[in-house]
C-alpha cells in the first residue's frame, strides 16, 4: 500500500445560522487547537465552511464531537487520507461570507438553491443532450483539471463569476446546467443566483468534485487532470478509471500539472511548470518577475549577478528564435 496515511484531510461545510460568529470562532480554535489540528475554517452568521488536517485519531474525534452538537449533526466531511498535516497553521476566522460572492443582494442557501445531483446522476446528465456543465471554480483550478467538455468561466476570483455568466448568458439559455466546484460549497449559491436570474433549469454535483471522485460507483469518470484543493497537496486524484492530463506548461505548453507561485513575491501568480522550466526561467512568469529583486527564486538558490545574466540571455535567445520562425 502506499505510505504512511495514518492523518487525514477533512473537508466540510453547513450552512446553518451562527449567531455569533466571533465567540464561536474564537471557542472553536481552542477545541482545534486542543485537537492539535492544523487548517482553515471560516465561520459566519449564515454557517461553517473548513478544511482540516490531523491524525486518522484526532479529526475523527473533531467529526464525533461536530456531530454530537445538533447544529452539525447532519454536516458531511469529505475525508482523505495523507501522510501529513497538510497545513501549517490552525485558523478559525469570522467572515461575512463563507464564500466571497458579494452579491448586493445575497442568496440563502437553504432557500434558494439548484436540484442536488449525487454523483451517479452528475455522470448521466453530462451526457445527456442539451445539457452544459459549467466549472464554478477560478481559471487556474479549472486549467488544472475539470469535467469533459466543462465551460471555463475567464475568472480569477468567485465574485467574478455572476459578472461573467451575465456577459456570457448565451451559452446557458434553454440548457440544462449542470454547475459544479470542489467541495459543492460555492454551488450552493452560485446555482441559487442562477436560478434568480432566470436560468430554469439548475443542477449542482452535491458535495463537489471531492466527493464524486470518491463515489466506489463512478470513480470520478468523466474528470480530466487533477482537481486543485487549498492546501499544501495542492491537488488530489479524481478520476480512477483514466488519468488523462489537460494541464500545460506555462513556458512550453507540454502536458504538465505541476504548480508553482512566480517567484516574485509581488507577481506571486499561480503557473503550471516542469522541474526543468522552474529553473531555466528562474521561476518567474515575466521578464519583470524574473528580474525582480525581490525575486525568491534567486534568494533561495543564491544566484549570482553572471548566472541570472548567463539565464537570461538563454531566454532571450530563445524569444528571438521564436520570432524569427
Ligand atoms: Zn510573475
Amino acid at each position: 500500500m502506499e505510505g504512511n496515511k495514518n492523518y487525514q484531510v477533512l473537508l466540510y461545510y453547513n450552512y446553518v445560522r451562527i449567531e455569533d460568529p466571533e465567540a464561536f470562532a474564537k471557542e472553536h480554535l481552542q477545541f482545534c487547537n486542543d485537537l492539535e489540528l492544523k487548517g482553515r475554517i471560516l465561520v459566519a452568521h449564515e454557517g461553517i465552511n473548513g478544511t482540516v488536517s490531523g491524525t486518522v485519531e484526532q479529526t475523527n474525534k473533531y467529526m464525533e464531537t461536530m456531530h454530537n452538537d445538533p447544529q452539525f449533526a447532519n454536516m458531511a466531511f469529505k475525508v482523505d487520507p495523507h501522510d501529513g498535516h497538510a497545513f501549517k497553521k490552525m485558523h478559525v476566522r469570522p467572515r461575512k461570507e463563507l464564500v466571497t460572492l458579494r452579491l448586493e443582494d445575497d442568496i440563502n442557501p437553504k432557500r434558494t438553491t439548484g436540484n442536488y445531483l449525487e454523483p451517479k446522476e452528475f455522470l448521466q446528465a453530462m451526457q445527456e443532450e442539451d445539457t452544459v456543465i459549467l466549472d464554478a471554480r477560478n481559471d487556474y483550478e479549472y486549467d488544472l483539471g475539470h469535467f469533459r467538455g466543462a465551460i471555463r468561466p475567464d475568472i480569477e476570483t468567485f465574485r467574478e463569476l455572476p459578472g461573467w455568466v451575465q456577459e456570457n448568458s448565451h451559452l446557458l439559455e434553454g440548457k440544462r446546467i449542470l454547475a459544479y466546484c470542489t467541495g459543492g460549497i460555492r454551488c450552493e449559491k452560485f446555482s441559487g443566483w442562477l436560478l434568480r436570474e432566470g436560468f430554469e433549469d439548475v443542477s449542482q454535483l452535491h458535495g463537489g468534485i471531492i466527493t464524486y471522485g470518491k463515489d466506489p460507483e463512478v470513480q470520478g469518470e468523466l474528470w480530466d487532470g487533477r482537481c486543485y484543493v487549498f492546501d499544501e497537496r495542492i491537488s488530489v486524484p479524481i478520476n480512477r478509471k483514466e488519468h488523462v492530463t489537460v494541464g500545460v506548461d506555462y513556458f512550453d505548453g507540454k502536458p504538465c500539472e505541476r504548480y508553482v507561485n512566480c517567484a516574485d513575491p509581488d507577481c506571486n501568480k499561480q503557473i503550471l511548470c516542469s522541474e526543468e522550466n522552474e529553473h531555466k526561467y528562474m521561476r518567474g512568469c515575466t521578464h519583470e518577475c524574473r528580474t525582480s529583486p525581490r525575486s525568491l527564486y534567486i534568494k533561495e538558490h543564491d544566484l549570482a549577478e553572471e548566472e541570472i545574466q548567463r539565464r537570461l540571455d538563454i531566454i532571450e535567445r530563445e524569444e528571438q528564435m521564436k520570432q524569427k520562425a
